[in-house]
């Protein structure tokens, strides 16, 4: 028997959670017909809910043993409950999907097809519209994808969902990567392995609302350049070194037309002035060039994961 862990990440979700559980419990039942060598376990994370989320999992958790729980002690963020959920998970395949069904359970037979048997160590999901979704949110979602994808090392896919599944090996490389500020869509990217990419419409939630507000995105995508680019440091550097070399030439010049009579003293005020500013600037791009290395070190990440050994 092949064990499928789902991890379900819940904050606030008590009017969802009904729906979802009698989705899930046909499209599960369905699945073990079909299929009869797998089992199942839903690993609901309750990410410090303050309504009756918890007690509604504790209550579907007593009359179905498929399900158990991980309750935080307060709201630490879907990031933190996507880890807890992996870490709890037995199975040897996990998935994590969100609770609010905009994340297609259907899905989940041709995902472990995909994994169980055509080699995938990964299928991830993406929708290709975001019908539905407010249009000033879509542009910067896009914007931000498409700056991700210039300065990042790991490659972020516009419209990823984190709706996926998993092999074991895959999810305990994910695991490998202890990121305090944690960017999972970064870190499937990183790790690595071979993932199918299956693609779908916009679904809108089936019920509460959205715990992403405008703001909460953007800080969440700051985040996540922040934990995948060294670049806006670097940048500092660039600069520095740029406007330095540009000062330096424009101080000689300032110094020679000074000499020669073609200018006065003012441009060579100006140009010394713009020298020692650049100096600084570049100063502290050198000082960010050390401190974007000390940043990499400091999360201790895996230097390699291998996928097979003899
Ligand atoms: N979620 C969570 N902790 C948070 C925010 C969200 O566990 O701090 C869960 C939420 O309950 C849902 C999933 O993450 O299952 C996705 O949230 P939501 O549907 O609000 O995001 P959207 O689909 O609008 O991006
Ligand atoms: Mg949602």
């Amino acid at each position: 028997m092949k064990l499928i862990s789902i991890v379900v990440p819940c904050w606030n979700e008590e009017e969802v959670i009904p729906f979802f559980y009698d989705e899930m419990n046909k499209t599960l039942n369905a699945f073990g017909k079909e299929c009869d060598d797998v089992e199942f376990e839903l690993i609901f994370v309750d990410d410090g809910s303050k309504d009756k989320t918890l007690e509604l999992i504790k209550s579907y958790a007593k009359n179905d043993s498929r399900i158990r729980y991980v309750s935080f002690s307060r709201n630490f963020g879907k990031e933190a409950a996507l880890y807890a959920g992996f870490e709890n998970a037995k199975g040897d395949y996990v998935a994590c999907m969100d609770v609010d069904l905009q994340d297609p359970p259907g899905l989940l037979p041709e995902m472990y097809r995909a994994v169980s048997d055509e080699g995938y160590d990964s299928v991830a999901t993406r929708r290709v519209t975001r019908k539905g979704e407010p249009p000033i949110r879509s542009f910067f979602a896009r914007r931000f994808y498409a700056l991700m994808d210039k300065i990042c090392s790991t490659e972020v896919v516009d419209g990823a969902r984190d709706y996926r599944m998993m092999t074991r090996q895959m999810t305990d490389a994910v695991l490998s990567m202890g990121d305090y500020n944690r960017f999972t869509k970064g870190i499937y990217g990183w790790v690595g392995f071979k993932t199918k990419w299956l693609e779908f419409e916009n679904i809108e939630r089936v019920a509460g609302e959205t715990k992403w507000s405008f703001w909460k995105l953007l800080i969440y995508a700051i985040e996540g350049i922040i934990a995948f680019s060294t670049v806006p440091l670097e940048i500092i550097a660039w600069i520095g070194g740029a406007l330095t070399g540009i000062s330096f030439i424009f101080t000689i010049a300032a110094i020679i037309c000074l000499i020669t009579g073609i200018w006065g003293s003012l441009p060579l005020v100006i140009a010394v002035i713009m020298f020692f500013g650049s100096m600084n600037i570049l100063a502290v791009g050198i000082a960010a060039l050390y401190l974007s290395k000390t940043y990499l070190e400091t999360k201790g990440r895996p230097l390699y994961i291998a996928k097979e050994l003899t």
